[in-house]
């Protein structure tokens, strides 16, 4: 199997395997939004909240946002506490902030970490006070992963997909561009006269130009066996961190049935 990674810019990155079927992809694409833990706020204790949000509308908003870090954190269905909360499982961050001014917007920045985890993004809006109003609480965040619940969901977006196949036949190919005005995607284009594909990892295989053209020189297949995987990170992990935490789980899944096969064929 080939593998290469392209257009990685910050939270977005296109990872492309050759060689291999595109379940193998998918795999590691389900375990990073199902399998990958990471922290998120899962309980707030408000005591004082004198702005027009509700306490549970607030809290809500809060569990959204992304945290980082959680080094050192078990999860609390491992934890010796039982689930409880404890500091083994859970990390406090602190909010306090009293409006000086109407209008004042209060940002995901103003949250306080008293441990391990910290915010990812100090951009996000929480609430709008007016003079005066304050809100004051503890917000505990633990680990989790997407299939407790969609905040712990580290991707926003990701995405398999086969390698597009356009063939274009240029004896029937009279170059009427109504192909690359119709393309959602841009991805065709006339260069020297002859029909190109531009930027093939971008067709969505929505064949648009095979229906456009007026003498059927355009054809589209995909090959099953290069497959691209497109991630953009929502901020807990990088891209590149959540596969490599997802390869880190299927790995110990795998593990699991080798020392499983192992054990049945000692007791055989
Ligand atoms: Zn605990």
């Amino acid at each position: 199997m080939d593998v290469e990674v392209l257009g990685t810019t910050g939270s977005q990155f296109r990872l492309i395997a050759k060689g291999v079927d595109q379940s193998f992809i998918n795999a590691i694409r389900r375990t990073i939004m199902a399998d990958v833990l990471v922290p998120a706020i899962d309980r707030v204790f408000v005591a004082e909240n004198s702005g027009c949000l509700y306490d549970e509308v607030l809290a809500h908003r809060m569990g959204l946002i992304p945290l980082r870090g959680g080094e050192g954190l078990v999860h609390p269905s491992a934890c010796e506490c039982g689930g409880k909360g404890c500091s083994k499982c859970e990390a406090i961050l602190t909010l306090e902030v009293e409006a000086p001014e109407d209008n004042y917007a209060v940002y995901s920045g103003s949250l306080m970490a008293e441990g391990s985890v910290f915010v990812a993004n100090n951009e996000i809006p929480l609430a709008v006070l007016n003079k005066s109003q304050r809100i004051v609480l503890e917000a505990h965040a633990r680990l989790g992963s997407g299939k407790e619940h969609a905040k712990w969901q580290p991707v926003s977006g990701a995405v398999v997909k086969y390698l597009p196949i356009i063939k274009v036949d240029e004896s029937k190919c009279a170059l009427s561009a109504k192909c690359v005005d119709v393309c959602p995607k841009k991805i065709l284009a006339i260069e020297n006269k002859r029909l190109k594909v531009v930027s093939i990892w971008d067709c969505t295989l929505c064949k648009a130009c095979v229906d456009a053209c007026p003498s059927g020189a355009i054809s589209i297949s995909y090959d099953a066996k290069c497959a691209a995987l497109s991630l953009e990170s929502e901020g807990s992990l990088s891209p590149q961190e959540l596969v490599l935490a997802a390869c880190d789980v299927l790995t110990k899944k795998f593990e699991s049935i080798k020392l499983a096969l192992s054990d049945s064929k000692e007791a055989s």
